[in-house]
C-alpha cells in the first residue's frame, strides 16, 4: 500500500517526466534549421534596405560614395529577386533620402517582413581591413536565422573571390544590439542582418566595387543568397533552390558561439622555422595559433622585432563558415636581400584583436649568390666567313679593300709589262731617229 509520501513522490516524478517531454518536443523544434517559409505556402516577404541616403553619405573613402553604391546593389538585388516565385520584395527607399534606422524598421514591420536586409560597403580607419562581413543580432530568436542567412551571403561572396571576415554580433552598453537597424528590427520581431560587402579603401577589394557592373554583380549574389535561404525557384532565371537545404544547423535556444562578440585576444600564437633558404631569401614558418572563442581570419608579420608589421594577409587554410580551422598553418615569407631579420607573426580574430608570437632569428643574412659571368670559350669556326651572321651585311669599304687585295698583284704585273714595252719602244724610237738624221744629211 502506498502512503501519502510515496504518492506525492510519484506525482513529482510524473511532473518531471512531463516537463522533460515538453522540453524535448520544443527542443526538437528549436534544433531544426530555420523554417523555409516557402514550404508553408505563404509568400516570402523581404525588405531590402539600401544603407544611408540623403545627407547621410556613408563612407566616402577613396572617392567612393556609399549611399549610391548601396542603391545600385539594392536595385539589382530587387530586379533578380522579383524574378523568383512566391516572394514579395520591397526597398525601404528608392530615392536619395535619409531615413532614420527606426523608420526603416517601421517600414519593414508595415510590410510584415520575414527579413530586413541592410546593404552596406565598408572602410576602416587603418585602411588595413579587407573582405566581407555580416552583422547579426545577439538574441537567439534573431541570431539563428541571421546566422543562416549570413552564411548564404558569405558563401556567395567567397565564390566571387572575396576574403571572409565572418558573421558577428556586437552588444550595446544597454545590453541590446549595438547596431540600430538590428535593434529596431528586433524590437518589431523582425530578423535582420547588415551586409558589409567589401572594403572600398583596400586594394584587395577595390576591383569588386569600382564600377556599376560590379555593384550590380553584388546585387545578383545577394539575391541568390536570399533565394537559397528560403528555397525559392525562378522559371525565368532557370534557377531552383527548392530542393536544397544546406543551411548550417542552429539551435534556436542558443546562439552560435563563434559568432558571439569576442573581447579577448587569440589564445595561442607561436612560430618556429620549418625550412630556410638563405640563398633564395625564403623562409617557411610553422604557425600554431588558436582562438577558442571565435575564428582566426588574418595574420601579419614583422621583420624588425615587432616595430612595424606587414599588411594583413589571409590565413592560408581553414573555413570560418564551418568553424573548421587548423591549429597549425604553414606561412611562406619572401625576404629582402641583406636582411638579418628577427621574424614575429601576429594573428587576428574577426574583431581585429591580435596576439603576437615569439620571435625567431636567423644565423646569417639572406643573400642571393653573386653570379660571376662564366668564362666562355671562343667558338672555333673552320670557315672564317661563318663569323659573319647571315643577316650581317659586309660594310662597303671592306668590300673595296678585299677587291684591292686581289687586284694589286695583277696591277703590278701590268705595270712591269708596261714598263718593259715602254723601254723597248723608246730604244727603237731612238735608233730610228739617228738613222733618219744621217739619211737627210745625205740628201
Ligand atoms: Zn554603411
Amino acid at each position: 500500500m502506498l502512503d501519502r509520501n510515496t504518492i506525492f513522490k510519484h506525482h513529482q516524478l510524473i511532473l518531471y517526466l512531463v516537463i522533460l517531454l515538453l522540453l524535448m518536443i520544443t527542443w526538437g523544434d528549436y534544433a531544426a534549421a530555420a523554417e523555409r517559409l516557402q514550404q508553408t505556402g505563404n509568400p516570402v516577404i523581404v525588405v531590402i534596405d539600401p544603407g544611408h541616403g540623403g545627407d547621410n553619405n556613408g563612407t566616402t573613402e577613396s572617392g567612393f560614395l556609399e549611399k549610391e553604391m548601396t542603391m545600385a546593389t539594392a536595385k539589382s538585388m530587387y530586379q533578380t529577386l522579383t524574378q523568383f516565385q512566391n516572394i514579395e520584395v520591397y526597398l525601404t527607399h528608392w530615392d536619395d533620402v535619409d531615413l532614420s534606422l527606426k523608420e526603416r524598421a517601421v517600414f519593414a514591420a508595415e510590410k510584415k517582413a520575414d527579413f530586413l536586409i541592410s546593404l552596406h560597403y565598408n572602410a576602416s580607419e587603418s585602411h588595413q581591413l579587407f573582405g566581407s562581413e555580416v552583422w547579426i543580432s545577439l538574441f537567439p530568436e534573431f541570431h539563428n536565422p541571421g546566422y543562416q542567412l549570413g552564411t548564404c551571403f558569405l558563401r556567395e561572396f567567397r565564390e566571387m573571390g572575396l576574403h571572409l571576415r565572418g558573421i558577428k554580433t556586437k552588444p550595446h552598453s544597454n545590453g541590446k544590439d549595438y547596431y540600430g537597424i538590428i535593434r529596431e528590427a528586433a524590437a518589431r520581431e523582425i530578423p535582420s542582418i547588415i551586409v558589409e560587402h567589401c572594403h572600398v579603401d583596400h586594394a584587395s577589394d577595390n576591383s569588386f566595387c569600382d564600377s556599376v557592373e560590379e555593384l550590380e554583380a553584388f546585387g545578383y549574389a545577394d539575391a541568390l543568397a536570399v533565394a537559397k535561404y528560403f528555397g525559392l525557384k525562378s522559371d525565368s532565371l532557370g534557377l531552383d533552390y527548392s530542393g536544397e537545404n544546406s543551411l548550417p544547423e542552429v539551435n534556436a535556444a542558443h546562439t552560435v558561439q563563434r559568432a558571439m562578440y569576442d573581447q579577448t585576444e587569440p589564445d595561442l600564437c607561436n612560430i618556429e622555422i620549418k625550412e630556410v633558404s638563405y640563398e633564395e631569401c625564403r623562409v617557411t614558418l610553422v604557425l600554431n595559433a588558436r582562438d577558442s572563442d571565435s575564428n582566426l581570419i588574418d595574420y601579419a608579420y614583422s621583420l624588425d622585432e615587432g616595430k612595424s608589421f606587414s599588411g594583413r594577409l589571409p590565413l592560408p587554410t581553414g573555413d570560418i563558415l564551418t568553424g573548421e580551422l587548423p591549429d597549425t598553418y604553414e606561412l611562406e615569407l619572401s625576404l629582402s636581400e641583406g636582411y638579418f631579420p628577427s621574424v614575429i607573426v601576429k594573428v587576428f580574430n574577426p574583431y581585429d584583436l591580435s596576439t603576437v608570437s615569439n620571435a625567431v632569428s636567423f644565423t646569417q643574412p639572406f643573400q642571393r649568390p653573386i653570379v660571376e659571368p662564366e668564362p666562355t670559350e671562343e667558338p672555333v669556326f673552320e670557315d672564317a666567313t661563318a663569323l659573319l651572321l647571315p643577316e650581317e651585311e659586309e660594310p662597303t669599304s671592306d668590300r673595296i679593300s678585299i677587291l684591292l687585295d686581289y687586284i694589286k698583284p695583277v696591277l703590278a704585273v701590268v705595270a712591269i709589262l708596261f714598263l718593259i714595252c715602254l723601254t723597248g719602244f723608246l730604244i727603237l724610237h731612238k735608233r730610228n731617229h739617228s738613222h733618219r738624221g744621217r739619211h737627210s744629211r745625205r740628201h
